[in-house]
């Protein structure tokens, strides 16, 4: 598989943890963590340097760049070279990567992302806080407030 073929596939796949999941680094680093310790693999370290929606597995050194910001589909990606490298020495983009990051998201699907149930209290519409974290809906614009992770 061309390594270009194999980015529009994962992102046709996995759209929503490549366009909608974006990682602060805190979480970035707690899903690493539980990701390496639940399919036993050396963690990485991570280093957030891109502006740009990329990253870079170093798998010699077992260091990953991010973007500052990243999503969780490149973050799993990136796991995944990890992971195929050490379990397997392979560092291809090909069937045995996608076997592994499906792997990974169906994990991450599973646990539900490790979102703690609870009110959502800031709008997804007009982005302000509400003040009465237990409101049904936003006071500013009036758009509905679920629960994490629905
Ligand atoms: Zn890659
Ligand atoms: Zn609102």
């Amino acid at each position: 598989m061309k390594m270009l073929k194999f980015y529009v596939k994962e992102r046709k796949l996995f759209h929503k943890e490549f366009y909608d999941i974006t990682l602060t680094k805190h979480e970035t680093l707690k899903i690493t963590k539980k990701i390496c310790r639940h399919f036993k693999f050396r963690q990485p370290a991570l280093v957030f340097k891109y502006n740009t929606d990329r990253g870079l597995a170093k798998l010699n050194s077992g260091v990953i760049n991010l973007p500052k910001s990243p999503n969780l589909g490149i973050l799993l990606h990136e796991l995944a070279h990890i992971y195929n490298y050490e379990k397997l020495e392979n560092f291809h983009h090909n069937k045995k990567l996608m076997k592994t990051l499906n792997k990974f998201v169906n994990y991450c699907r599973k646990k539900n992302y490790w979102v703690k149930p609870g009110k959502i209290t800031q709008c997804p519409k007009c982005e302000q806080i509400s003040p009465n974290p237990n409101a049904n809906y936003c006071i500013f614009c009036g758009s509905k407030l679920g629960f994490k992770g629905e």
